[in-house]
């Protein structure tokens, strides 16, 4: 009997013990996941590396260099000076007068500095102290040689993943994240109330239990408006206690989404982009200052160097600073001066030092895999290439949290996409990388709409910001965020998504770098709405952006607006910019601050924008791609997500195959967009909104404005939240669910729940066509009014053009008519029919001069066009037929530098698909006429040591310049080179600071 009671109990007991450790694991699976092994690339290899972008980080790094140190510093904001602007500390107590170069810079002789001001300050102190840097990076991880001493960083950025070697490390980040991934002591986050402070600009003092603020005895200033008027913002300083249970993102995120809904007043005009918060749980170091603040210059540095770990410096509010003592070591004069300070040390310690050998991760200990593989961009940037690589081994990966939907981009398409899952009662979570809601709408100072349908969601929005044709930028980016707060939805502001966890091909989470390090989110559906397809891109799609899938660069203007207090309306247009490219984006807002900052006195901006504002982005090549031709055939779809409204209103040229043959702006369409253009190509798990989506580049120009995109993010929020209760099967949902919602809604029209694909079009329409299409001119149509039945009638042909091709041969034939003729010749040859090419010859031949083309420019109607003999040069291109060669190269040979550039792209287009020996001797000829060689500007961010320069963002001129030397270059490469003279050129520019260049020019040597 007691033998029996003891086995009872011993199987009893081991299923208690089982059933225990089964949730352990279960508990333990879900707190970190397994990073594989793998390699990255190393950018830099310095002495000593700044981390943060604080103003005492540019101190330190400036000190650091003028030590005789080699230094990089990073900052996850996109500008350095970031404890003063991100938490508007704009200004000085009395008592306070600048003394040091840097802080004279930042203030001048005034109270306060505008946050332009400041970060133009830190930009000039950096570039005149020779300190190569960056913006938009995340330091991620610490990293150890192989005595176990501190070498160095990893960074997460638009680029990918980059290691820096670094002899010494000043951590300067929000949380001190890499410090802990030391053996340093921290005195313990210590749950409970936690004080925070938060500055608002503009509006009434909000007045609430819990909430304390006082009102500065400074205002900030518009800047004088035409009619002589400086408006004056009054500057509320808040202070708020937060109960807190630990240190996670979520839980600061949390925090901050509670002040700012107690602080945020109607008439607000700025506010803190982060939280200002001294905490108590801080490094233990060297020493303690306890008592009083003993001035910058007198404090023991020790404080600042975590006990028994070497070569790291923390340089925050994390330092071994008592909290009272902390709040005056904070204030940017002070801190400033407490960073020149460690910089000097740091870079006396570096000297003495050798360069690390071998750098590794440290605590290799992996946790549970079963929710997939991490994917992220480990390629480098083009500054790196030389630099080698550094292998990881198995990491741990904290996971911060698990939702339905999460939500990366809370911009245009992805807030409206939170709401709508939320309000299907999805846990849900937005990911921004900004500290706003609305993208291009509000943080890009685009606040009004153009074109496009007012209705459904869009229409809800609108009532409720009172919006007519514009908006107040601020106002909006707030009832978005209400919206999401009040339908239950996490937001983490200032974190960036940065990698994506993948299982077999099903996206299961998405990587993320927040302030208080990277770590992963899981999500049963992950909405990709950052506009570039990230997440998607990271995850292995396919996708496209500038480079089509002819290999011709070709890519919509954009631009990087000035803001002033009040402002929600800056539209610019005049730069090629890669927004995938850290470096780029570095490069344009850099130039941009110190150009906008060059306005002194009353006109002088307040501040830039966040956010570059590019019309185009890279986009996934989805399950659907929306065509040009869909267009004008208005084609309708049974799986309709969004619908949309516009014109061709492209800021460069075109690229598709119809309008090559004939160029519109026409006036606006209705196009249908397909839910399967948000469905990456052979992933699961992941829609993709907004400028990501999947459609030809001279399509996605109608199907991207605001309001469209704001409703079709919400129409697949609810696909997603329907996704999601199917473990993120994104094509298992019932699309006609999500239709029938979004009629009820007002989203889209009723009918879409009856549409049935309308192609393939009938035989009698397309034969109708091939007729109709005889009529059209053979000038560009720039008509915001008519479209003529001609151009209806070639959609017709180019959606069909196996079945047009027998019909056309046969007009042709028959045709009499020389222009008809010429139509018609033209178009067989795009669709790749030879049989018209010695008309098409015998035209080119009639012309024994370029006749008016056209540059690349913001402006549609004097640029960004064909002329009539680039349409012919391109046709006999795409026949491919070897006779075309000898007319196009002819026209080549009366090419001169100074031609405008529709003639080069008509022309290196054509050799594109003709490519011969034949092409090397006049392209030569035509690279060594003088002035048309050596427009490359050569990346600004060299790791060299003081080979720090910034070059000015090119003008048109020059634009169009370099765009004729590397395309030139690219098409002697490819029609076989000499003496490696193409070769050299497209190295040259894949160095070049302008990242579409950079790309084309490597995706040519790789062989595109
Ligand atoms: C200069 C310009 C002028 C325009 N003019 C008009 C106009 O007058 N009217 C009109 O209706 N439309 C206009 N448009 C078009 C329209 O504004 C955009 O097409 C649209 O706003 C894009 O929406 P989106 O959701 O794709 O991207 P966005 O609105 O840019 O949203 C993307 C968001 O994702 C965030 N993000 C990006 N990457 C990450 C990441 N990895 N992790 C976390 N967050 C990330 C960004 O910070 C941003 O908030 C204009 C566009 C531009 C650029």
């Amino acid at each position: 009997m007691q033998g029996k009671m003891t086995a009872w109990n011993l199987a009893c007991m081991s299923f208690v013990v089982l059933v225990i450790v089964e949730v352990l694991l279960a508990q333990s699976a879900h707190h970190t996941i397994t990073e594989q092994s793998k390699h990255i690339p190393i950018a830099y290899n310095v002495d000593v590396v700044v981390v943060g972008g604080s103003s005492a980080g540019v101190a330190a790094a400036c000190e650091a260099r003028r030590s005789g140190a080699s230094v990089f510093l990073i900052s996850p904001r996109p500008y350095v000076g970031v404890d003063i602007c991100a938490h508007q500390r704009l200004w000085l107590e009395p008592g306070e007068e600048p003394s040091s170069e840097l802080a004279t810079a930042v203030f001048g002789d005034g109270r306060w500095a505008t946050p332009l001001a400041v970060k133009k300050a830190m930009d000039e102190a950096l570039l005149r102290g020779g300190v190569p840097y960056l913006t938009g990076c995340y330091a991620t991880e610490i990293l150890f040689d192989e005595e176990g001493n501190v070498a160095g960083i990893i960074m997460a950025n638009r680029s990918g993943r980059q290691a820096v070697k670094a002899k010494v490390v000043i951590d300067g980040s929000r949380h001190a994240v890499l410090t802990r991934q030391t053996n340093a002591a921290f005195r313990g986050f210590k749950p409970g109330k936690k004080t925070f402070q938060f500055v608002v600009v503009g509006g009434e003092m909000q007045r609430r239990e819990n909430l304390s603020g006082r009102k500065l005895d400074v205002t900030y200033d518009s800047p004088t408006t035409k009619r002589g008027r400086v408006v004056k913002y009054p500057v509320y300083q808040y202070t708020v206690s937060v109960d807190m249970k630990d240190g996670s993102p979520a839980s600061f995120a949390a925090a901050e989404q509670e002040i700012r809904n107690l602080v945020a007043g109607s008439d607000m005009k700025d506010c803190s982009e982060v939280l200002y918060f001294i905490p108590d749980d801080t490094v233990v170091a060297e020493s303690r200052i306890d008592d009083s603040w003993p001035g910058a210059n007198q404090c023991d540095l020790s404080a600042y160097r975590p006990r028994s770990v070497s070569r790291l410096y923390v340089l925050s509010a994390y330092g071994d600073v008592d909290k009272e003592v902390a709040e005056k070591m904070l204030r940017p004069l002070e801190f400033m001066a407490v960073g020149k300070r460690i910089g000097r040390e740091a870079a006396t310690i570096a000297k003495a030092l050798p360069s690390p050998g071998k750098v590794e991760f440290r605590g290799a200990s992996p946790g549970s895999s079963s929710f997939g593989i991490v994917k992220e961009d480990l390629t480098g940037f083009r500054v790196s290439k030389a630099l080698g690589m550094i292998s990881t081994g198995l990491r741990p990966l904290p996971v911060f949290g698990q939702y339905d939907v999460v939500v990366v981009g809370g911009g245009t398409s992805g807030a409206p996409a939170g709401i709508s899952a939320a309000r299907r009662g999805s846990k849900t979570l937005v990911i921004e990388y900004l500290d706003e809601l609305g993208g291009v709408g509000t943080a890009g100072l685009i606040g009004s709409y153009w074109r496009g349908n007012r209705c459904g969601f869009t229409q809800e929005i609108d009532h409720g910001i009172g919006a007519q044709e514009g908006w107040d930028v601020i106002a909006k980016s707030e009832w978005l965020r209400r919206e999401l707060i009040k339908n239950d939805a996490d937001i983490w502001f200032c974190s960036f998504g940065c990698g994506a966890i993948v299982d077999d091909r099903r996206v299961t989470g998405v990587v993320v770098a927040t302030p208080q390090g990277r770590g992963v989110v899981l999500a049963k559906t992950v909405v990709d709405a950052t506009g570039n397809s990230d997440i998607a891109f990271y995850a292995g799609a396919e996708t496209q952006f500038s480079i089509s899938s002819l290999g011709v660069l070709s890519v919509q203007l954009a631009g990087f607006p000035h803001r002033n207090l009040g402002d929600s309306y800056n539209n610019t247009c005049y730069t090629m910019v890669d927004d995938t490219d850290v470096v780029d984006v570095w490069h344009l807002m850099t130039s941009m601050r110190i150009a906008y900052g060059e306005q002194q006195g009353p006109q002088a901006p307040y501040d830039v924008g966040q956010l570059v504002d590019s019309r185009e982005r890279r986009r996934i090549i989805g399950e659907y791609t929306l065509t040009t031709q869909d267009i004008l055939n208005q084609r309708t779809h049974p799986d309709t997500i969004s619908q949309h409204k516009s014109n061709f209103d492209a800021a460069a040229f075109p690229d598709s195959a119809m309008l090559l043959i004939y160029d519109m702006k026409g006036p606006d369409f209705n196009v249908d967009m397909p839910y399967r253009c948000l469905l990456p190509k052979g992933l699961d798990g992941i829609l993709v909104l907004g400028l990501g989506a999947s459609a030809e580049r001279d399509a996605m120009t109608l199907v991207r404005m605001q309001p469209d995109l704001q409703n079709q993010g919400y129409a697949a929020g609810m696909a997603a939240a329907m996704a999601a209760k199917l473990e993120g099967r994104t094509r298992k949902i019932d699309i006609k669910e999500v239709q029938q919602q979004m009629v009820r809604e007002g989203v889209l029209e009723p009918r879409v729940i009856y549409d049935k694909d309308s192609y393939p079009m009938s035989k009698a329409v397309i034969a109708r066509a091939v007729e109709d299409v005889r009529q059209l001119s053979r000038q560009h149509d720039q008509s915001s009014s008519i479209i003529s039945e001609s151009m209806k009638a070639l959609a017709v042909i180019m959606a069909h053009p196996k079945r047009s091709v027998p019909l056309l041969r046969e007009v042709y034939e028959q045709a009499s008519v020389q222009n008809e003729r010429i139509n018609y010749a033209k178009i067989l040859a795009i669709l790749g029919d030879n049989s018209s090419v010695p008309t098409l010859i015998a035209e080119v031949d009639t012309k024994t001069e370029w006749d008016e083309g056209y540059p690349y420019t913001a402006g549609r109607d004097i640029g960004n066009v064909f002329s009539d003999l680039d349409r012919l040069i391109i046709a006999l291109g795409y026949s491919r037929d070897p006779r075309a060669m000898e007319p196009v190269l002819r026209k080549m040979d009366i090419l001169e530098p100074t031609t405008v550039l529709s003639h080069y792209k008509a022309v290196t287009l054509a050799l594109r698909h003709l490519r011969g020996m034949q092409a090397i001797r006049p392209l030569v000829k035509l690279m060594d006429k003088p002035g048309f060689r050596g427009h490359v500007v050569t990346n600004p961010v060299g790791h060299e040591y003081g080979a720090v320069r910034l070059s000015p963002r090119r003008s048109f001129d020059q634009l169009n310049t370099a765009f004729k030397e590397v395309i030139i270059a690219a098409a002697l490469y490819q029609c076989g080179d000499y003496q490696k003279m193409g070769r050299m050129i497209l190295e040259q520019y894949s160095q070049d600071v302008n990242g579409h260049f950079a790309s084309y020019a490597q995706a040519i040597l790789n062989g595109k």
